[in-house]
């Protein structure tokens, strides 16, 4: 046991407001009876709002991986061209899904730790087809990029307007500036532990009605992601096999604070932390991977550098209670991230500045005391309009 109070800064799941928390030890109710139905109904009205959008909005009880399978198999049928842009882990994932299910998946990989390069999107569009859909990531958690979505919208709709936009936006959607409808995004996946402040268990997904049509002669095979019949069972304020209820009761109270603080602040919040992690990070005298000008503002990450006893340095960061993540895929060993997206606040991040500041001091690195925390509250500011 660690006595010291947890800094969990991992990209998901998330830490949770004390309410949030306490909001999941609610005693059961019937989740065919009119408290859930009221319940849902309120949260995904908020969700909308969240979504920027008018089209349906779904609770699937899942992982986020289980949103994007529902994408899939809910909209597309086997043998359907699909061109697959992916700058990451999990872009290549919502690729694999779609070609375990019998998709003809082109994929459009990049390097990774850049964003997706939309000219070479409009190539890849152009050299084959036709495409029945495209697979996009907003927020490619492995390698801290968040992709120019709006932009990449824009060239399929020019280049295969019948196309549909597919869009994994699960680490980013509720922190980072974010538009369904005005993007003309038809299906957009997000997860309850990362930006929303709740325990892992739903996931969401939007669906435009070129999404409908397209689900009324989709022939992958399915039934507990079957997007239409979450649909039908939404309809009457119902899920369709038994719900995460607590996880509903959490994702309420969650909502309600983020209405609260409002989407615009909550974008701002997020900016100021992303910017404070990168300098923080930076004038701890690491190198970050991202291509700084397209920085995830939910998650950074930073190379090891190689004369660095990971273990060490990891160990001692998890005794002061500062928990990051490691890589993923072919970056595993040779990043750390830190996530910075939903329950999260300048100060809380500036404390694990400090943790880590502390702890390469402690393992005989060159740092000044006070460097990095001192950067990365400039930069917060910067962000916020509070300093030069
Ligand atoms: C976390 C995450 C997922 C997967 O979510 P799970 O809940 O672990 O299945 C997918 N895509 C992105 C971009 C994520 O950050």
């Amino acid at each position: 046991m660690n006595r010291f109070e947890p800094n969990l800064r991992i990209p998901g799941p998330t830490s949770l407001p004390d309410a949030v928390r306490e909001a999941g030890a609610r005693q059961m109710v019937n989740h065919r009876g009119p408290e859930f139905a009221v319940l849902q109904n309120r949260v995904i009205d908020r969700l909308k709002a969240f979504y920027k959008t008018q089209n349906d909005v779904l609770i699937v009880t899942a992982a986020g991986t289980g949103g994007l399978e529902s994408a899939i198999v809910s909209f597309l049928s086997p043998g359907d061209k699909i061109l697959a842009v992916t700058i990451g882990a999990f872009g290549d994932r919502f690729a694999k899904i779609a070609t375990v299910y019998g998709a003809d998946v082109t994929k459009l990989a990049f390097e990774w730790g850049k964003a997706a390069d939309p000219a070479k999107a409009r190539d890849a569009l152009r050299a084959g087809g036709p495409w029945k859909a495209v697979l996009l990531t907003q927020n490619e958690t492995s390698t801290a990029i968040t992709n120019p979505i709006e932009e990449l919208a824009k060239i399929v709709r020019e280049v295969a307007p019948e196309a549909l936009i597919l869009v994994d936006a699960i680490s980013g959607l509720g922190a980072v500036p974010f538009e369904t409808d005005a993007w003309g995004l038809d299906v957009v996946v997000s997860g309850s532990q990362k930006a929303w402040m709740v325990a892992p268990g739903l996931s969401f997904v939007s669906v435009s009605p070129r999404a409908w049509k397209a689900a009324a002669v989709a022939r992958m095979p399915k039934f507990y992601f079957d997007l239409a019949a979450h649909k039908t069972s939404a309809e009457s304020g119902q899920t369709p096999w038994t719900p995460a209820v607590a996880v509903m009761f959490q994702l309420d109270v969650a909502l309600e604070m983020m209405e609260q603080e409002g989407l615009e602040e909550i974008w701002k919040r997020h900016a100021a932390v992303g910017a404070a992690v990168r300098a923080g990070l930076t004038a701890l005298g690491f190198k970050l991977l991202a291509d700084s000008a397209f920085a995830s503002d939910t998650v950074t990450g930073a190379w090891i550098p190689e004369d660095l006893d990971w273990k060490a340095f990891n160990g001692k960061l998890r005794k002061l209670g500062l928990i990051v993540a490691g890589g993923q895929g072919n970056l595993k060993g040779k990043i750390f991230r830190i996530g910075h997206l939903g329950h999260v606040t300048v100060p809380a991040i500036l404390n694990a500045m400090a943790v880590l500041e502390q702890t390469l001091i402690e393992l005989g690195r060159p740092v000044t005391p006070g460097a990095a925390v001192e950067a990365a509250q400039v930069a917060a500011l910067k962000s916020l309009g509070l300093a030069k």
